[in-house]
């Protein structure tokens, strides 16, 4: 009796001592897995720690995949753009030149056949060369390192380099521009300092020549659509093929110069209004926000880049003395925009009129 007492109770120890070593053991284990989380949250965070992480960077980490897929989209949308762009143009050139010419030769007095000819190149040439130079000349970036001459009044968060006045990152360039307008898929390039001039009167001159297609083939054309519209009678009419090829031909070519001049025209006003304010498309907002809550304040804004209406324009278009209104806006010109878009002293065209209006 006692020995099996004694062996119950050696049992027994024995079946305590391995618990307490099985306990000691998981408590060992679940201090190791402890350790090693600790450490790792450790180490990520001193690998990802940035004083500057708030709320908006973990936004924007979080939202940077739709970005860069909006970003390339845009990218590789902008070579359609542009291909659409000439492809459009060439087809309403090729019209104009292969169906509306010759018959303004033979049926038109001589005094008109003179205008259409002259005016007509003189209007194509304007386009072609804005569109072309709005596309092939660079917005203009800054330095990429430190420089004297610029005075920035910002770094940019994206490239980490010094802001000039008036410079705007690019999502789509991925890099920041200077004077920056906006980024112009029909360009497949960004609109800024050095480029600004050229789309604008491409929209201008864009504009123009829609308007004098669209006023002058406005009899062709119902003459045109009205011989389509008999297309369907019985007896059908004996019309040949080359006949109703000029009908259609006319027909569209009139239907997208006049949709062409009223969506251009309407964009071409708005930048009027804006070159105006001596404002860019991303300072109309920014102007916006800082007369209310100057206003709000009881304070007036005047907006520091403008010179007044005339003196926007001629910064804005380059011209210096009276025969520029000609030689450098109604004829092709090279000439490059005033400044260096680093930073923004008075033109001295506008010096005498007015100096820049700081927010007071
Ligand atoms: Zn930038
Ligand atoms: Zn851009």
């Amino acid at each position: 009796m006692r020995s099996r007492r004694r062996m119950y109770s050696a049992v027994m120890r024995f079946f305590l001592k391995c618990l307490r070593l099985g306990q000691r053991r998981r408590f060992w284990l679940t201090r190791q897995v402890e350790q090693l989380w600790l450490y790792g949250r450790l180490c990520l965070r001193s690998l990802l720690y940035n004083s500057f992480a708030d709320g908006d960077t973990a936004l924007d980490a979080l939202f940077e995949p739709i970005y860069w897929l909006v970003d390339h989209v845009t990218r590789w949308f902008g070579v359609v753009f542009v291909a659409l762009v000439i492809t459009l143009t060439s087809s309403v050139v090729v019209i104009v030149y292969v169906c509306l010419i010759p018959l303004i030769l033979q049926t038109y007095p001589i005094a008109w056949v003179f205008w259409h000819i002259i005016y007509g190149h003189w209007n194509l040439v304007m386009i072609v060369f804005h569109y072309y130079m709005a596309i092939t000349t660079q917005p203009g970036y800054p330095p990429q390192q430190s420089k004297s001459d610029v005075a920035a009044v910002s770094i940019c968060r994206k490239c980490i380099a010094p802001k000039p006045a008036r410079t705007h990152h690019c999502s789509i360039c991925n890099r920041c521009v200077l004077k920056m307008d906006h980024h112009c898929p029909w360009l497949n390039n960004c609109v800024g300092h050095f480029n600004h001039r050229y789309f604008f009167s491409f929209m201008l001159f864009m504009t123009m020549g829609c308007i004098y297609s669209s006023v002058s083939g406005w009899d062709m054309f119902w003459e045109a659509y009205a011989a389509i519209e008999t297309y369907s009678q019985t007896p059908p009419p004996t019309f040949s093929f080359r006949q109703r090829a000029f009908h259609k031909s006319v027909v569209y070519a009139w239907v997208l110069c006049s949709s062409v001049a009223l969506a251009l025209g309407a964009l071409m006003l708005w930048h009027s209004v804006l070159i105006t304010r001596g404002e860019t498309s991303i300072e109309r907002h920014i102007n916006r926000k800082e007369r209310k809550r100057l206003q709000w304040k009881g304070k007036v804004f005047r907006n520091p880049y403008s010179y007044g209406p005339l003196g926007n324009w001629k910064v804005f278009l380059g011209v210096e003395r009276h025969r520029h209104w000609v030689t450098r806006v109604l004829l092709p010109s090279t000439h490059p925009p005033y400044g260096s878009g680093l930073s923004w002293d008075t033109a001295p065209c506008v010096a005498e009129q007015k100096t820049p209006l700081l927010a007071i």
